[in-house]
């Protein structure tokens, strides 16, 4: 197994010789000297964080414990004073990214990039993409492309640079079709969303045995029975990748071991906190706070991500010393009246039914009671009574049993859709309709 390329790439990136001279003191002096150009950067230049860090001294962070000393800023503040974040003037913006929020204040979040920022990301695809591909292979993205600074266009651009082709296919919409261009195009590696690559593997038109060299997940958090299921069709590595439109796409891959995300550490520091904002015992789940510390455009400075997950603790079998985040736990979770239902165990309960592709749920909430329904695309030719499979599947999930036994919720229709289900790509989540 070859130690995670990150290592080399870091160390060269903070000035050390080579990876093996890489520890935690040597990189956090270097993570430390760049907090320190990144918030004299941001009070300088940001109206907002002038005032956010107006009692922020930036010579009392004399180690990077330290940060937890600095305030946090939410997506909010992204909607609500993004312009104000920025540290450089609008023209020199490469890329602006418009996310909508989930919560209803109205305003979308827009991200904004300088060239050099979107530079850094392809650097990064370029060194963390050898853990799963090498020069002259033939790489597929299922993902957006090819608009300057799109994860499609940043990924062609990192992998031209360590010698291969990509061919940017978008998100898949008709798994067929997407199918027959691998063969014919002969790509021996995929990136795309979980739930979309494990259409491809499940099709019945399937992909030539021994033709895929490796597969990398992203965009989503991902179900266990995804990666199994992929692995047992296809019997190639599946690598998960962490990034979001906030750590500038690229935030952490795998390495060979397939345990956990070494991070893009010369780029990002990640800290995991608890519902208080109090940092968790080394190990322990919590939300991923997210700091950038060579952004220019505008730097994210102890952002709360949203993300849940953990840092692992062990040194992973490749040999690196870097940190590695464990994959992300679903967000989708439905909760009312003290009901808590989670889309996650569902995921890792319907996908093991192998002719699932996708499905999505939805809450009806009524007076004091909520119905379930469940749509599903299943496979040309899949079982006839794949309805009834998921249905027995949904009463067995304990999350789902209690709050049957409860009389709180009821599964009212399961069946299957009548569109492919990936018209609109994106995070999995369970939808709600109030009746
Ligand atoms: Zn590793």
């Amino acid at each position: 197994m070859e130690i995670t390329p990150l290592q080399e790439w870091i160390a060269r990136k903070t000035g050390i010789s080579s990876g093996e001279n890489l520890d935690a003191g040597t990189l956090h002096d270097h993570q430390l000297d760049l907090l320190h150009k990144t918030l004299d950067l941001a009070k300088t230049n940001s109206p907002f964080y002038r005032h956010h860090l107006r009692n922020v001294h930036v010579q009392d962070l004399k180690s990077m414990a330290d940060i937890v000393n600095l305030p946090f800023t939410y997506p909010r503040d992204i909607a609500d004073s993004g312009l104000q974040m920025l540290c450089v003037s609008q023209s020199e913006i490469a890329r602006v990214v418009t996310l909508q929020t989930s919560g209803t204040t109205g305003n979308p979040k827009r991200l904004y990039f300088t060239r050099e920022d979107l530079e850094l990301t392809a650097d990064f695809f370029a060194h963390g993409m050898k853990a799963l591909v090498t020069q002259g292979q033939k790489v597929m993205v299922l993902m957006p492309g090819p608009t300057l600074g799109s994860v499609g266009e940043r990924l062609t651009t990192g992998l031209e640079q360590m010698g291969c082709r990509t061919v940017v296919h978008g998100f898949v919409n008709d798994p067929g079709q997407v199918i027959d261009k691998i063969n014919a195009l002969a790509v021996d590696g995929l990136i795309g969303l979980p739930a979309q690559v494990l259409s491809l593997a499940r099709w019945p038109r399937n992909i030539l045995p021994g033709r895929l060299k490796s597969v990398l997940l992203s965009g989503d958090y991902l179900p266990r029975a995804i990666i199994d299921a992929i692995q047992d069709v296809w019997r190639c590595p599946v690598f998960n990748h962490y990034g979001m439109t906030e750590t500038g796409l690229g935030g952490g891959v795998e390495c060979q071991a397939l345990k956990g995300c070494h991070l893009r550490e010369a780029d990002l520091y990640l800290e995991i906190v608890d519902p208080q904002g109090k940092k968790v015992p080394h190990g322990h789940p919590g939300e991923i706070v997210l700091t950038t510390l060579t952004r220019t455009g505008m730097p994210l400075i102890r952002y709360r991500t949203g993300d849940i997950s953990r840092l692992l603790t062990a040194r992973c079998a490749c040999g690196s010393s870097l940190k590695r985040l464990d994959r992300l736990q679903g967000r989708s979770v439905y909760r009312y009246n003290g009901m808590e239902l989670a889309l996650q165990e569902m995921d890792e309960s319907l996908f093991r039914l192998k002719d699932i592709v996708d499905f999505q749920v939805t809450i009806e909430k009524q007076q004091q009671r909520c119905r379930l329904n469940l749509e599903f695309w299943a496979i040309p030719g899949g079982k006839p009574d794949l309805a009834l499979d998921i249905r027995q599947i949904l009463h067995e999930i304990p999350g789902v049993a209690r709050w049957i036994n409860q009389g709180m919720l009821s599964i009212n229709d399961v069946s299957p859709s009548r569109n492919n289900l990936f018209f609109n790509p994106g995070k999995r989540k369970i939808k709600e309709i109030i009746t």
